[in-house]
């Protein structure tokens, strides 16, 4: 059994590999090409959980599961809040052949996904980034919007001025843009184009009066129904793509909370990111328009990255 640790992954799974596997991945998923469950979220203690992601790329294809373990608190003490496997089989004889650091390829594809949603949705000169929260999608967020956009201009806003101050700094040492904090989340969307949200907020950080017509946003933070990340106005006001139908009416925070407010019907998901990218649904339609991506996270993503991560070594006998 081939085991691609944390180190492997984040060499070998770069964005200029990742962003165009994801973008396929979600073509096919859209197109029902892939197979999968909906995520199964086992409730622990202290807003901690453990999800449970099987599917398949295909009927022929490699098939396996991620299984994940979320831990908030471990923001606090430098670990990854997402930690765990994805498991790949062999579709020719059913082996479990590979598994791989989940914690790292979750992190990486997940800012693929936006980045591929950002490539389809955000205006083509869309350039000042903001980032609401400073966590490991943060930083992914932050390096995977600049392979898809011309980003001279970030900002970045999360509680604590101090690591808010400390993430810019990094970031913009590492990527060579000016980076700054602001002092709240109003002020760190003010000029942006391209907004992401990847916090824990289970409240609103982000009003919809304070969006600039034009923006796109990348609503990543809440990935089961209850918590939301931006207000109902926001959501009423942004024409909404969803990584998935299904997924987003059950689990999509935000979307979840308009409905429930009598503001929207499910008609007000226009597309799945995969109809977008297919070019069977227009996906931004003017310069003034407020587009928003609903990530929710998928398996498909998980192993269509690990499956390529697998392949090569499988091919020459010799691990990568
Ligand atoms: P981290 O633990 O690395 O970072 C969490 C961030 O959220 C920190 O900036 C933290 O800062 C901030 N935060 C926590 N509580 C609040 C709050 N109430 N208001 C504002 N900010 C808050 O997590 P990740 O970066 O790995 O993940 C970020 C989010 O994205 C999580 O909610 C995670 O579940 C989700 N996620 C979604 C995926 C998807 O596919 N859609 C995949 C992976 C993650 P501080 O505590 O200092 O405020």
């Amino acid at each position: 059994m081939r085991v691609i640790d944390r180190e492997e992954v984040a060499r070998r799974l770069t964005y200029e590999v990742c962003i165009p596997i994801v973008r396929e991945a979600m073509i096919a998923f859209s197109r029902g090409q892939t197979m999968q469950h909906l995520r199964s979220i086992i409730p622990l203690a202290g807003g901690r959980m453990f999800g449970i992601m099987p599917g398949a790329m295909g009927p022929d294809a490699t098939f396996g599961a991620k299984l994940i373990s979320v831990f908030p608190d471990n923001f606090a003490k430098g670990k990854q809040s997402h930690q765990g496997l994805v498991i790949l089989f062999d579709p020719e004889d059913g082996a479990p052949v590979c598994v791989v650091h989940a914690g790292e390829v979750t992190a990486i594809r997940t800012a693929a996904a936006s980045a591929v949603a950002t490539d389809a949705l955000a205006r083509a000169d869309a350039h000042h980034l903001a980032i609401l929260g400073y966590g490991e999608q943060a930083v992914t967020h932050a390096r995977a919007i600049t392979k898809v956009r011309d980003i001279t201009a970030m900002t970045v806003w999360g509680r604590s001025p101090e690591l808010a101050a400390g993430f810019a700094a990094r970031m913009s040492q590492e990527l060579g843009l000016p980076v700054s904090a602001a002092a709240n989340a109003k002020q760190a969307v003010a000029d942006a184009d391209i907004i992401c949200t990847v916090t824990n907020a289970r409240e609103p950080i982000l009003n919809g009066a304070w969006v600039r017509p034009g923006t796109h946003l990348n609503l990543v933070g809440s990935s089961v129904a209850g918590p939301a990340e931006v207000d109902n106005d926001l959501v009423v006001r942004a024409r909404f793509i969803a990584d998935s139908r299904e997924g987003v009416l059950r689990q999509g925070g935000e979307f979840l909370r308009a409905k429930e407010a009598g503001l929207i019907g499910d008609d007000h998901i226009v597309a799945e990111i995969g109809q977008v990218l297919a070019g069977d649904v227009p996906g931004r339609r003017t310069d003034d328009e407020i587009t928003a991506y609903k990530s929710l996270g998928h398996v498909v993503q998980d192993l269509a990255s690990a499956w390529a991560l697998y392949l090569p070594a499988e091919a020459d006998g010799a691990g990568a």
